[in-house]
């Protein structure tokens, strides 16, 4: 059952029509997990985070570019928020998806994009980190790293531990800032784990390798268990805390988060921003549906759990004209 849920959401998120038809519903249906709508919104949530401790990481979100325009835009909105976090001196670095920089549209078109953002980037000291994507393009992304890794020190990746490459490509990337995650896309059993069991054993066999190497590694994981046993590992190695952070997804979690930061650990929050907010969204209902709730109180509710007028009354007019919409086509075919 929980399978087939996670690849119910799966299967919405890949899907572009309801992609762009959820940019019309309005952000406010997955306000509690993204950090704002726009630039000065997002930057506005960096602040406050930054205010509280957190270190953070912010995604221009977007996934489906279907032409060289689409990934120039893309590539200036990531242009204009490196300019604005140098501007107000923010902790933040900034993550991309190489499909929202052209990838799919060209192997070089994306390369040229992320070699723009990197030169800014390098220019305001700002670390770029590139999100893995599903694995049709797990071997293209690591290509265009290893690619600009020639000429810019400061980009990094992500390493999904239900891949069975993840340690072979761990290996090749001893030098590298990289985070490691699980993996939130729906994979086959040639290129990737399908037990939870071996997801698991296979993120604390990657993290407590590289943990141990001088690189530094993100541990990127709400499940406690997880970063319980990492905790106990790195206090028994004396792993000192400039090689390592815990990250969160924005809205996910606070009380761990906020139980780590006060144990002494850095915690980086990623903040994905925009209107594009479906595909994430519906990634993070595919890994636990029970998410599905907090979107429902999101939309029903107010913050001070009073029922939202609007939402209720269309839910109702809708209700009703559906209902009278089938009691006429009943009549209809009963003459
Ligand atoms: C900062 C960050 C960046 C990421 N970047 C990428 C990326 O580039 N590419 C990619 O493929 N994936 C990425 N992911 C997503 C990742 O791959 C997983 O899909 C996602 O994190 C869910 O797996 P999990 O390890 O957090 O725990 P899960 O497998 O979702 O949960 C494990 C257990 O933890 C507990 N738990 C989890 N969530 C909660 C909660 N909200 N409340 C209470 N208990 C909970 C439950 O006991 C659950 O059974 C990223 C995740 C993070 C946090």
């Amino acid at each position: 059952m929980e399978n087939l849920a996670k690849r119910f959401f799966i299967r919405l998120s890949e899907n572009p029509w309801l992609n762009h038809a959820a940019k019309k519903w309005g952000t406010h249906l997955a306000g509690r997990f993204i950090a704002g709508t726009d630039l000065p919104s997002v930057i506005e949530t960096i602040k406050e985070m930054n205010r509280k401790g957190y270190h953070c990481t912010a995604d221009h979100l977007g996934e489906f570019v279907r032409n060289r325009k689409e990934a120039d835009q893309a590539t200036n909105e990531i242009l204009n928020l490196l300019e604005s976090v140098s501007i107000h001196q923010l902790d933040c670095h900034v993550s991309v998806k190489l499909s929202q920089l052209g990838l799919d549209i060209g192997y070089d078109v994306c390369l040229e994009n992320m070699k723009k953002i990197l030169a800014i980037a390098e220019e305001y000291g700002i670390f770029v980190n590139i999100d893995m994507e599903d694995y049709s393009r797990f071997h293209p992304t690591i290509n265009i790293l290893k690619r600009l890794r020639k000429q810019y020190a400061g980009v990094g990746t992500v390493i999904q531990s239900y891949l069975h490459c993840a340690e072979k490509a761990l290996s090749e990337l001893e030098d590298v800032r990289v985070r490691i995650v699980k993996g939130a896309y729906r994979e086959n059993a040639n290129v990737a784990f399908q037990s939870d069991e071996e997801i698991y054993h296979n993120f604390l066999k990657l993290a407590k390798k590289r943990l141990s190497s001088p690189a530094f590694t993100s541990i990127a994981t709400h499940d406690h268990r997880i970063i319980r046993e990492l905790t106990a590992f790195i206090q028994a190695n004396k792993i000192p805390s400039e090689r390592f952070d815990f990250q969160f997804l924005y809205g996910f979690r606070e009380d761990l988060q906020k139980e780590l930061l006060k144990e002494g650990y850095r915690i980086t929050i990623y903040l994905p921003y925009g209107h594009e907010w479906f595909g994430y969204y519906m990634r993070r209902l595919a890994e636990r549906p029970q998410n599905i709730q907090l979107l429902m109180k999101e939309m029903f509710y107010t913050e001070e759990n009073r029922l939202k007028k609007g939402p209720v009354i269309s839910g109702v007019v809708a209700l009703s004209a559906f209902i009278l919409y089938r009691k006429k086509r009943k009549k209809g075919n009963n003459p």
